[in-house]
């Protein structure tokens, strides 16, 4: 017993450490900068455009509990340290977003994924396109990564939080707005990269172009809406909070705190 107890012993010594760690995404300028200054430092400094990614070890503020430390009281030292986790800033801008693409396929300790939206931009045409389909985007290369997954088991779950941003501004959409609006967007979207594949396929045999489009289909088969909803069926809840950074009487990021407790 004693050689297993001295091997399990060193082993845990010698290895590392990876915090829990959440995603920042999101199209440019829908405010993924502005959060993480905020949650680092407490206040809004400038941002500026982000050309790699950045991860930076942050505490949960001390409003919220992690939800793995509900039974535990403050002062605890595992209550302190549950309450460490990173935030991985990812650039937004299109050409780098293969570096968020590349995190998702290879999550280590990923609790989840903040997609920061403005949700302004998303008030109109462009804005509420881009960003649907930057979230199309990344709720496919979720999906892949579980219709993918070898083990029996399927692998962790990754929930999604959307971050409905800039709520400060009169022009903002109201969450359950953003929420429709972006599933609306979203159904465009798979309908027309569906389109795509099938114009780009003309050449695959008839079985081998209907399983491409399959693997391409985001959700549930069928030519309805999409649905956030549909996305529990591959392990990734989907939740929608309004807030805001800046504006207003100062930041209102509860709802994102809250979430990022109940997954810590
Ligand atoms: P990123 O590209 O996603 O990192 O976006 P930034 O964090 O750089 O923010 C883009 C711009 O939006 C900056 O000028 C921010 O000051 C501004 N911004 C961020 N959050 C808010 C917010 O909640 N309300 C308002 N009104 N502006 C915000």
């Amino acid at each position: 017993l004693l050689p297993i107890l001295l091997h399990q012993f060193i082993y845990r010594k010698a290895t590392p450490t990876t915090l829990p760690s959440f995603l920042l995404i999101g199209p440019s300028g829908a405010g993924k900068t502005a959060f993480l200054t905020l949650t680092e430092r407490k206040v809004v400094a400038q941002t500026h455009t982000s050309t790699a990614p950045l991860a930076i070890e942050v505490l949960l503020p001390e409003d919220h509990t992690p939800q793995s430390s509900h039974y535990r009281s403050p002062g605890d030292p595992a209550y302190e340290r549950s309450r460490r986790f990173l935030l991985n800033d990812t650039p937004g801008h299109g050409k780098l977003r293969h570096f968020a693409t590349t995190q998702l396929a290879n999550p280590t300790n990923v609790r989840g994924i903040i997609f920061v939206v403005d949700a302004a931009t998303v008030a109109e045409e462009a804005g509420l396109n881009e960003t649907a389909e930057y979230l199309h985007d990344v709720l496919l290369a979720l999906q892949k990564r579980y219709t993918g997954a070898t083990t029996s088991k399927g692998p962790k779950e990754i929930p999604v939080l959307i971050a409905a941003n800039k709520m400060d501004l009169f022009t903002a959409l109201p969450p359950h707005l953003v929420t429709q609006q972006l599933e609306k967007a979203i159904s465009e979207v798979r309908q027309s990269r569906a389109k795509g594949l099938k114009d780009s396929g003309a050449a695959l045999s008839g079985e081998e172009e209907g399983l491409d489009e399959e693997r391409e289909w985001l959700g549930e088969g069928g030519e309805g809406n999409f649905e956030f909803g549909q996305m529990e069926e591959v392990g990734t809840t989907v939740t929608v909070h309004g807030g805001h950074v800046i504006g207003g009487d100062g930041a209102d990021v509860k709802g994102w705190y809250e979430w990022i407790a109940s997954h810590l």
